[in-house]
């Protein structure tokens, strides 16, 4: 019996993961895309006919409701929900999902509309739901949340006795040309950047300033980048499932441009989440700004340069010290060469689209909500080597 795959969100992720599914239609087989705004869907439809002669089929559906989502279900019967929305259809389409009865995979954590406020507890909270339903949910299954997880897992599996530090190091050296343009979703990039900092040491959490702590990294054919501490969402569960772990941090590279636009729209108050009144109408800060910025899925064509994503690790083996450096370069022309997209959307839609292939094929499976490092990483380090995200291992 062939698979039917129900992708909701047709943003610069949903292109991708349409794209990627496509190209594995045997595994896939009826593709439906499905969004808020179904002409967007329509465009990533035509766009992947053309480009690779496969045809999906696209919908349209308001993915905050949960009847308005069973309905679609129903209509389409999936055997896999890839939410590649926004973080704050999260919960209604988990809750769709354990009604209709239909495995579940994510890419971000959800956050609730009104604070700028990340974290796993709701999703985490749905896991017996999940169970009696007798479906999967993967949650994060990008490549920060994600890949990361996977490669921290399988230093874990193999490298290591006990992982004492991790360092997740995020980089994007890419030139889209634009002053200012964020490479996914505005709200959400911009939430996550001005938020205060946040890293784990020694059983709990410390929290900074925005962007208090620099330190230079060296990226493989980047070169050396200044990068900020950020709290990101990976961190909350790889603190419950790596052994022996002491400390852990986030790290992503911003340019002192950016920075400086950043924290000049803050200044003026652009990045408020609250309403405000203007000119008798109510308007969000940061949701205008999100619409004065270019669409991110229109930075593909123009992005140049590469990005680089890794974990270093440091513990011990066999009684020494080691350490372990697992990263992947992707470059923004070449992807946007392969499905019409920067590699901001290419590196988190492969890993989606791995992710549900995996859940298809039945190599991962089990019934309650996952994060990525509670399975055996090998077939997924295996399936980013063939499917476009080729990793590297440096170890001492
Ligand atoms: P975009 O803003 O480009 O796309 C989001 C899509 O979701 C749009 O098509 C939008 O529709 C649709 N959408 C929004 N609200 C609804 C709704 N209520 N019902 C149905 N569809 C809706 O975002 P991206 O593609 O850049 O990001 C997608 C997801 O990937 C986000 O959750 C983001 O956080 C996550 N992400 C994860 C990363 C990782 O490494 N783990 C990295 C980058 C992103 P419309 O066009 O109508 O607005």
């Amino acid at each position: 019996m062939s698979n039917r795959t129900l992708i909701i969100g047709a943003g610069g992720v949903g292109n991708v993961v349409a794209f990627k599914c496509a190209m594995n239609v045997d595994i896939f087989g009826e593709i439906i895309l499905a969004s808020r705004t179904v002409s967007k869907c329509n465009v990533i439809a035509e766009n992947i006919q053309k480009k690779t002669g496969i045809e999906i089929k696209t919908a349209q559906v308001d993915a905050n409701f949960v009847d308005k989502l069973v309905k679609l279900f129903y209509e389409v019967k999936p055997h896999i929900v890839i939410n590649v929305a926004l973080p704050y259809q999260d919960l209604t389409i988990m809750d769709a999902c354990t009604q209709y009865g239909v495995n579940y995979l994510d890419t971000a954590n959800y956050e609730h509309p009104d604070s700028a406020k990340f974290e796993y507890k709701e999703q985490w909270a749905r896991d017996k739901a999940f169970k009696e339903a007798g479906i999967m949910g993967l949650l994060g299954s990008g490549f920060d949340p994600g890949v990361t997880n996977v490669f921290c897992a399988y230093a874990q599996k193999h490298y290591f006795d006990e992982i004492h530090t991790i360092d997740i190091l995020d980089c994007n050296a890419g030139d889209h040309g634009y002053p200012f343009a964020t490479n996914f979703n505005p709200e959400i990039n911009l939430r996550e950047v001005s938020a205060n900092g946040r890293y784990w040491e020694n059983g709990k959490w410390i929290e900074t300033k925005p962007m208090e702590i620099k330190q230079v990294w060296a990226y493989p054919e980047v070169g050396e980048r200044d990068s900020y501490l950020l709290y990101h969402e990976e961190m909350e569960s790889l603190i419950k499932h790596i052994k022996g772990l002491r400390r852990i941090r986030f790290f992503m590279t911003f340019s002192e441009s950016y920075l400086t636009h950043m924290r000049c729209l803050e200044n003026v108050g652009m990045l408020g989440i609250k309403e405000v009144e203007h000119k008798g109408q109510k308007i969000i800060p940061m949701e205008f700004l999100s619409t004065l910025l270019p669409d991110p899925a229109s930075l593909g064509e123009r992005t140049k340069g590469k990005t680089n994503i890794g974990i270093y690790a440091q513990g011990i083996k066999d009684g020494k010290d080691k350490t372990v450096y697992i990263y992947q370069v992707s470059d923004h022309e070449k992807c946007y060469d392969e499905v019409m997209s920067q590699a901001v959307s290419y590196t988190t839609g492969v890993p989606a689209m791995i992710g549900a292939k995996l859940i298809l094929e039945g190599v991962w499976s089990d019934k309650g909500v996952f994060n990525m490092e509670e399975f055996d990483p090998d077939p997924f380090m295996e399936e980013l080597n063939k499917q476009g995200l080729p990793w590297q291992i440096i170890e001492k």
